[in-house]
């Protein structure tokens, strides 16, 4: 039995450099996250697979990939899909990113309805499906990752029979209401696309029950606890929510590069407590609320002006789209504007970097942060939220976090907020820099041991378990 995954990208990015060609690891997170899997799993032969085959996108256009480097990616078990520069501004920048991305997270008003992103979604798909069936074979596993290829887990049926499909979405799965503003035809196919698989998964059971709604009002089938009656299948629905590499960011105090750039920072911010927030650019992440919530922050408490500041990081993502050019250019005029009007000589209100930080940094600042402002207006889980946490081995440290990321559901000894709650914010920052020591420590302990007990690891193999589980289920049914 072979394992595919499948999502929109593979796990590597491929340089062309002095004529020849680099194939490096990318650190994006279900990249990451499979890492972690398949180290516990010896490859995936701790699962019974005798092979793991990832299928994806390569990042370069189909004109330039050439067959050198489809076979290179070949012999490191990758099986890239070609797309060409038409498919990734019309599927990827297209319905990905301005149809599926913004309805899912709720921004119905950024939500672009063009039919040729449609049909683009549709063309791309096809074209994955054939990928996976040029190589599995009956009983092999299936794996699809993601907003990206929901009409995939119906088209492999089409193409091969008797394949274990399992489907994982990771980010949020909006209310019926919000998926009504869809096209009925394009909401039907990918209802219906995702139900072709033996499991669905989610982060959340609001995610689910969204789901379950969804399909009973716009399918008619019968739902129930965790289950769609398709005729006479039984697809299995659930909540999985993604950990992280716990032990790695729990040990990540250890290491001799992360000691030496905290005690840099620790040198530099001397005297100050940092509160600290990274993200992608993206205005799911709710970056200008943080800010003027900080602003006010520092308005209403002068005492702290002088004794805190802000590391804002918010690393560069989709650029060249005009809506996050735009938003990245309000960030900098906000940040610009509040550094002047409140900084001082020697102190600056806010330490904006707009860059991609090399880990060793990233790790120190989850080290040295005294508080962690993590405060999206929606988001599927949020893994910065867990890292934090688990960084933590010196059990000092808050997390503020939004009722509106998936992570609140576990991490409910943060101090908890609306991201659209000025108030709440300010409230909670206050508390936050306050924070005595033994309660700090109570609540990253408890926040702890669950990031341990549901780590990475754990979410892959129960979400391949209960793939098998419901395959196997279904066979018996179908007999
Ligand atoms: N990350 C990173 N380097 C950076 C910024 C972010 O490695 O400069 C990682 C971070 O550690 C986390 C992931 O990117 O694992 C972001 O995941 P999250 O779920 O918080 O947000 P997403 O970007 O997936 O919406």
């Amino acid at each position: 039995m072979r394992l595919f995954i499948v999502s929109n990208r593979l796990p590597v990015t491929v340089v062309r450099r002095d004529g020849g060609v680099e194939i490096r690891e990318s650190v994006g997170g279900l990249a990451t996250a499979m890492k972690s899997f398949l180290e516990a799993t010896d490859g995936g032969r701790g699962l019974g697979f005798r092979e793991v085959v990832w299928v994806g996108w390569s990042g370069l256009r189909a004109e330039v990939e050439g067959e050198e480097v489809r076979a290179r990616l070949r012999e490191r078990g990758l099986l890239p899909v070609p797309l060409s520069e038409e498919d990734v501004s019309l599927f990827y920048e297209g319905f990905c990113n301005s149809t599926l991305w913004p309805l899912f997270h709720s921004f119905t008003v950024y939500t672009v309805f063009e039919r040729r992103f449609w049909e683009a979604y549709v063309r791309v798909q096809q074209r994955f499906a054939e990928a996976v069936a040029s190589m599995a074979e009956p009983g092999d596993l299936v794996w699809v990752h993601d907003y990206h290829l929901m009409l995939l887990p119906a088209m492999l049926r089409e193409a091969v029979p008797d394949l274990a499909v399992g489907f994982f979405l990771h980010i949020p799965f909006p209310p019926p209401e919000i998926l009504q503003l869809m096209p009925p035809q394009w909401r039907t196919s990918i209802l219906e696309g995702v139900l072709a698989s033996d499991l669905v998964g989610f982060h959340i059971h609001e995610y689910v029950n969204n789901f379950l709604r969804s399909v009973a009002k716009f399918l008619g089938y019968r739902v129930e606890v965790g289950v769609v009656h398709v005729g006479r299948r039984r697809v299995r629905v659930g909540a999985f929510p993604i950990g992280i590499n716990f032990e790695m960011f729990h040990n990540s105090a250890l290491s001799p590069d992360v000691q030496t750039a905290a005690e840099e920072l620790r040198q530099r911010l001397r005297g100050l407590k940092i509160v600290f927030s990274i993200d992608r650019l993206d205005y799911t992440k709710g970056v200008i609320n943080r800010v003027r919530a900080w602003e006010r922050f520092l308005r209403e408490h002068p005492e702290w002006r002088r004794r805190a500041t802000f590391v804002l990081v918010v690393v560069p993502s989709r650029t060249g789209v005009p809506q996050y050019d735009a938003m990245k250019r309000e960030i900098e005029r906000e940040v610009g504007r509040i550094n002047g009007e409140l900084g001082e000589v020697d102190w600056v209100p806010i330490i904006y970097i707009s860059r991609f930080i090399p880990t060793p940094t990233l790790h120190a600042l989850y080290n040295v942060a005294d508080v962690a402002l993590i405060t999206p207006l929606r988001d599927g889980m949020n893994l910065v939220s867990k890292e934090y946490v688990a960084s933590r081995r010196d059990c000092r440290g808050v997390l503020i976090l939004s009722e509106t990321a998936g992570a609140a559901h576990e991490l409910v000894e943060a101090l908890i907020v609306n991201p659209n709650d000025e108030s709440a914010m300010v409230e909670a920052i206050a508390r936050a820099l306050s924070m005595e020591p033994e309660e700090q420590c109570r609540r990253l302990r408890a926040m702890q041991e669950r990031i341990r007990q549901n780590d990475v690891v754990k979410w892959a193999v129960d979400f391949i378990k209960a793939t098998v589980e419901a395959y196997g289920e279904a066979r018996e049914a179908a007999a």
